[in-house]
């Protein structure tokens, strides 16, 4: 089946939607939901499910919830709830106000909880966890039903109001369902459904000290709300039957939600769970979720990547049922292919060396004219000061060049970018270190760029003026690990071993005037270096860039040997 708008074939959630459509299931409607735990910041992982879940719902007029599953009071942050709505608006979505909580729904949860226990289908434990555990069995060997299984209706319903009244201490009874302790699927062992935690909830206070847990609150929070498609991660498959269960319980139509499970975003050189992300922002590997070496949304945010390149990049990747790991490569490459359309070039010099044109007037500033972008015809050209003291890259000159080295050299010339030709006529090193200080040189006042001069030199570089030039710290940011799986480690290291201290570099730059009003957000592609964005922490009098990504495509490389 074809999707109409593209020849893109449909993924296989499409397939789903297209055919309870066609059979009008649910009266034809359409309803997802996105359902963060507000335990950490969104990674670059979530953003493949909210495209997914948000994007389905746009394409088949439907509607997605914005739901924060907040069963764990322990782990779960209102700072975090901001964070989220903030990520998910800047990917280019919206919950149109249907912002939900789980914890909205403890009371009918609660009492759904009292309608089970009243049919015999739930009970309360006293067993420990661990003896919980051990009773489960193994998959291929059955469990050990609990000796408070078959407790008396009347029994389970005053220790269940006991937990809920607060009678008991955190860890000491348990609410499980009472379904089937023989069955394979060791979800279906009588399931824990609730367990006591006297803890403050970010939004209930303390108004309860029992906690309902994911399987029990998941898809009766789908059925309060209408959901038609409840879409997730494949780790969830295994939890299926105990969805469909648990809704067997409350339903009392023909309408159910349904679960559909899809492979999970994985990365090379990153790490994705949200424990270890906390770790590397409580342990300060890294400046904090926003950090832009983090694959948080806020973090590319900051690196510099846009809601496109992000939604792109998903889009790229596809839906599937089968987990892959896809390599960084393709996401610097989808970013660098939105930037090089929308990006405005600059010259920027990050290891500057001093060129000195002799044959130039001192005082004399001469414009020129440059392209701003020449992949967008609308992006015009500004003017750049050209001046007799100049910088240039200081690898962009060698004193003694190997053989196939195009650029400066002594008595060779290259072309300034925009301006002229230049040859390098002498040098002037530093007495004791004998690092070139000064590059002398001449120019060829009859090679100015766009006076139809064809005089053609090997290499173009580029260049800035030193007289009239503006300070930068430009952040050189690269992968966070330095292996493509950070869990690949010598023996007694952990991942953290193989994080990348070369990950951040930061370099004193020098830029041209017309960056002096770039602000917070803008992005650049510095030529012939990178694509870089301006940081929430610039400021007019103190500019800070940070790389986003180099202009060197290794996917280009990678997808031309498949
Ligand atoms: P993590 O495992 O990274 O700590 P999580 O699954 O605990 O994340 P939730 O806040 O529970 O995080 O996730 C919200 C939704 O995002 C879930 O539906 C989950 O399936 C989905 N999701 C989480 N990680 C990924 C991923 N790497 N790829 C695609 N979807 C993901
Ligand atoms: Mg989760």
């Amino acid at each position: 089946m074809e999707n109409s708008e593209t020849t893109k074939p449909l993924n296989f959630i499409e397939e789903i939607v297209e055919q309870d459509l066609r059979n009008n299931k649910n009266g034809g409607r359409i309803h997802t939901r996105f359902p963060p735990e507000p335990n950490g910041c969104l990674h670059i992982g979530h953003a493949k499910a909210i495209c997914l879940s948000f994007g389905i719902a746009k394409k088949y007029n439907g509607k997605c919830n914005l739901r924060f599953d907040d069963t764990n009071p322990v782990t779960e942050d209102v700072e975090y709830v901001d964070s989220i709505k903030e990520d998910i608006h800047w990917l280019g979505f919206d919950w149109e106000g249907r912002e939900f909580y789980a914890s909205d729904y403890f009371e009918k949860l609660y009492e759904w909880a009292i309608k089970l226990i009243r049919k015999g289908k739930a009970y309360v434990d006293e067993t420990s966890a661990e003896e919980i555990s051990v009773s489960r069995g193994k998959p291929t060997q059955p469990g050990k039903e609990s000796p408070f299984r078959n407790r008396s209706v009347e029994e389970n319903l005053e220790l269940f109001t006991g937990m809920k009244d607060g009678k008991f201490p955190d860890g000491s009874k348990v609410l499980r369902a009472k379904i089937d302790m023989s069955s394979p699927n060791m979800h279906m062992r009588d399931p824990v459904l609730y367990r006591i935690k006297h803890a403050l909830h970010h939004r209930t206070g303390n108004k309860w000290c029992i906690y309902p847990m994911y399987d029990w609150a998941h898809g009766q929070s789908d059925y309060i709300e209408g959901i038609t498609h409840s879409l997730c991660t494949l780790e969830f498959e295994i939890h299926r039957p105990l969805y469909d269960w648990c809704l067997e319980q409350v339903a009392d139509g023909d309408y159910k939600p349904r679960q559909i499970e899809f492979a999970r975003l994985n990365l090379n050189y990153t790490v994705m769970s949200k424990r270890r992300l906390l770790q590397l922002v409580h342990e300060g590997y890294v400046e904090d979720w926003n950090d832009p070496r983090m694959p948080t949304i806020s973090g590319l945010r900051r690196r510099g990547y846009t809601p496109e390149s992000l939604r792109n990049f998903v889009d790229i990747v596809g839906i599937a049922k089968r987990e892959n790991v896809i390599d960084i490569a393709l996401l610097e490459h989808v970013v660098r292919d939105d930037l090089n359309k929308i990006a405005p070039r600059v010259m920027v010099v990050l290891n500057p060396v001093k060129v000195i044109i002799k044959n130039y007037p001192e005082g004399q500033t001469e414009w020129m004219k440059a392209e701003n972008n020449p992949e967008d015809e609308c992006a015009g050209t500004r003017e750049l000061p050209f001046t007799r003291e100049l910088y240039i890259e200081s690898d962009d000159f060698i004193e003694d060049p190997p053989k196939k080295f195009f650029r400066l050299s002594p008595g060779n010339e290259v072309r300034l970018k925009n301006a002229y030709i230049i040859k390098c006529t002498g040098i002037v090193k530093d007495a004791d270190t004998g690092v070139v200080k000064e590059i002398h040189c001449t120019c060829d006042p009859e090679t100015k760029s766009g006076t139809g001069n064809a005089r053609k030199v090997k290499a173009t570089i580029h260049w800035v003026s030193a007289e009239q030039v503006l300070d930068a710290e430009v952040r050189l940011y690269d992968r966070l690990f330095t292996k493509p799986d950070p869990d690949d480690t010598e023996v007694g290291g952990d991942w953290k071993s193989n994080l990348n201290p070369d990950s951040l570099k930061v370099v004193n730059a020098k830029v041209e005037v017309s960056l002096s009003k770039a602000v917070p957000g803008e992005h650049y592609q510095f030529q012939r270096i990178g694509y870089f964005c301006v940081d929430q922490d610039s400021q007019p009098d103190r500019l800070v860039f940070n790389r986003t990504v180099t202009l060197r495509d290794e996917w280009a490389k990678i997808s031309s040997k498949k």
